[in-house]
């Protein structure tokens, strides 16, 4: 296959930064297992520790607070399925608006899943979370609260000092998903309320297959893979030196520059706006993280608008992309109350640590030529 020229999906897995390539070349060279105590395996276990420490400091967590897995789905699995059996939950309560490994983990629970809607503009609505911890008393239940930082199909960022503020004080188990935050906002673990966090190395630039739950040290019983001990038992297996040593080296090159990409995503935003006035921006009225855009130009379908973008180089997505690679209806869109045909139409460009200008105009130039064929065709509305 060929590389696309404009790669415009980095919510989707960010480029390889070339620190964590150089990273991974120098790890494969060593030779052994990490837990072994002899010097090759000492090499490998310096490699972990270095790792740990760079991704807890991008985290504002401490060190010993993170548990690498092998995705933030595992992290997230963990969090939820462990975190449900460890601290007795009797339910699940999370947002409409969350990622499906948060949903799917929820549901595999067994536990009543409890869903918080989320507002027009994709905010959680805080007032049913109120509620939610109020039923939960009621019903002498412990709550698994189960909630995203920001939203990866909008970027709409949701008001995690209130979340905290709500749920921190309680007697309940408070996870966050934070995935799409991280390297973006700074987390602040450490000194924050959440019990758990998620987060993911390919969304900041090291590859995939390498994640870390970020546990306080009550939570240190929250455990999905006994196995061998590795991570002081909290996550079992062979820890992979090479991606966490790839994980460490792109958490400490993380640069991201909120101005730049804003401007981009602004660009894009105003192109659009000019080109098809009928435009629907998602989430516009929200507060959002600035990397990502999601619309949706009414009559134009995101299968075809895809496919055709794809044919000119332009690699974008929709608001949602099931792991089949098919065009899925996105539930986050529809909690947000917009309509079917709308949604249908929706596509995402996300922006990151390599992304410039010239990719914003590459993709107004591209929509610019897939409108006007459309028009010839006399699809468009
Ligand atoms: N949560 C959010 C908000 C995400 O955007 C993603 C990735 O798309 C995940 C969880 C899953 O991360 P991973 O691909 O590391 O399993």
């Amino acid at each position: 296959m060929t590389r696309a020229a404009t790669y415009l999906d980095h919510n989707a897995s960010s480029p390889l930064r070339p620190e964590a390539r150089e990273a991974v070349l120098a790890a494969l060279d060593l030779v052994g297992n990490p837990s072994s105590v002899h010097a090759h395996g000492r090499a490998l276990r310096n490699l972990v520790e270095t790792g740990r420490r760079q991704v807890a400091e991008l985290a504002g967590a401490e060190p010993k607070q993170v548990v690498f897995t092998g995705s933030a789905t595992e992290a997230i699995t963990q969090a939820i399925l462990g975190g449900a059996r460890a601290f007795s939950a009797g339910a699940v309560a999370l947002s409409a608006g969350e990622h499906a490994a948060v949903g799917k983990a929820a549901e595999a629970t067994g536990l009543p899943v409890w869903t918080i809607s989320l507002d027009g503009e994709g905010r959680i609505d805080l007032d049913q979370l109120t509620v939610t911890l109020q039923k939960a008393e009621e019903q002498g239940l412990t709550l698994l609260v189960a909630l995203h930082w920001v939203n990866n199909e909008t970027g709409v960022i949701q008001p995690i000092e209130r979340i905290n503020a709500l749920v921190g004080p309680t007697r309940h188990t408070l996870f966050i998903d934070a995935v799409q935050a991280f390297g973006k906002r700074p987390l602040e673990f450490a000194t924050s309320a959440p019990d758990m966090m998620a987060v993911s190395g390919h969304k900041i630039g090291a590859p995939a297959g390498i994640g870390a739950l970020l546990v306080k040290s009550h939570a240190d019983t929250v455990r999905l893979i006994p196995g061998g001990g590795q991570e002081q038992g909290r996550r079992g297996g062979t820890e992979s030196a090479t991606l966490i040593a790839a994980f460490g080296a792109a958490a400490a090159a993380n640069d991201y520059d909120a101005e730049t990409l804003s401007a981009l995503v602004q660009r894009v935003e105003a192109g659009l706006r000019k080109l098809a006035p009928d435009v629907v921006i998602f989430g516009q009225g929200a507060n959002r993280i600035g990397n990502v855009t999601n619309f949706a130009v009414p009559g134009v379908g995101n299968a075809t608008a895809m496919m055709a973008l794809d044919l000119m180089g332009l690699s974008v997505s929709s608001g949602s992309a099931c792991s089949s690679g098919k065009v899925g209806a996105s539930h986050v869109l529809a909690a947000m109350g917009v309509p079917r045909d709308l949604a249908n139409c929706a596509l995402r460009v996300s922006f990151g640590w390599n992304s410039t200008m010239a990719d914003a105009d590459a993709f107004l130039a591209g929509f610019e030529t897939l409108l006007s064929r459309q028009k010839r065709a006399g699809k468009a509305a």
